[in-house]
């Protein structure tokens, strides 16, 4: 997994997604703090994560203050405050608590036309409030099958990148996610993940040599219970991003204890 003589520590985040209502995800996070404390004697290396809708934020931060489990946001808007219906904004996120914010899923690239300038904006705008963006890039099918993959992903990344001050962007966190691995059960071979991983890891040197080494390179695209193991056992893949099995606590739970080993 590591990359380098710097320790990192691996993030495991899990994406709700839009699932689960405000009353039942109080239930749910006792059910995985009951769990991890369970497991406590292994302690859990990783930070942990869940980024859950907006609905949920306020009861969930807090409930799981004081805890191993953080509460992040799903998407922020691009703009400071204003006349902008339904949007939330990153100090409405901050003020709650909130650390870390997704930017880029391919949902809201795909069903919302995110492009690269928009994620950028967003995550411009979650490093000034003091929050980590969670940068989501990765191919779809057509781009792999096309040889592209690499070159999408690092245009992806290039693009969140433009113009980050070196001192934020240090937080940052990368989530490599390949779009037809998204909620499929198909996932990369461990070759294709190391070198798109490789990749993100050679190009995030020329951009911010300072912070590179520090910057953890998630993976995610249908991670379960079975696969994490050998996920987690790749170099460059400093955590993961979740979706499905993040949505239940004991598959979420055996996730977190694949990557302590
Ligand atoms: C995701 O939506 O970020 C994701 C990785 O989903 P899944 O784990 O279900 O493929």
């Amino acid at each position: 997994m590591q990359s380098a003589d710097t320790p990192i520590t691996p993030l495991i985040a899990g994406n709700w997604k839009m699932n689960r209502l405000p009353s039942e995800a109080q239930a749910w996070l006792r059910d995985l703090l009951a769990r991890l404390e369970a497991d406590a004697d292994r302690g859990s290396r990783s930070e942990l994560l869940l980024c859950v809708p907006f609905t949920h934020l306020a009861g969930m931060s807090e409930l799981a203050f004081g805890t191993p489990v953080g509460i992040g946001a799903q998407d922020v808007s691009r703009h400071e405050a204003g006349a902008y219906t339904g949007e939330v904004s990153a100090p409405m996120l901050a003020d709650l608590g909130v650390r870390y914010v997704i930017v880029g899923h391919s949902e809201r690239r795909e069903y919302h036309a995110e492009d690269d300038a928009t994620v950028n904006a967003k995550a411009q705008r979650a490093l000034a409030h003091g929050l980590t963006p969670i940068v989501c890039v990765g191919e779809r099918q057509a781009e792999r099958d096309a040889g592209r993959a690499v070159e999408v992903v690092l245009g992806q990344l290039a693009g969140a990148l433009e113009g980050l001050e070196p001192g934020s962007a240090e937080r940052l966190v990368v989530a490599y996610e390949p779009v037809w691995a998204i909620g499929t059960g198909r996932t990369p071979t461990q070759d294709q993940i190391a070198e798109v991983h490789a990749f993100l890891r050679d190009r995030l040197r020329t951009a911010l040599p300072e912070a590179a080494e520090g910057i953890r390179l998630l993976y995610g695209g249908s991670v379960k219970p079975e696969n994490a193991a050998e996920i987690f056992a790749i170099a460059d893949v400093d955590g993961a991003l979740v979706g499905g099995a993040s949505l239940k606590a004991a598959d979420f739970t055996r996730i977190i204890a694949a990557l302590d080993g």
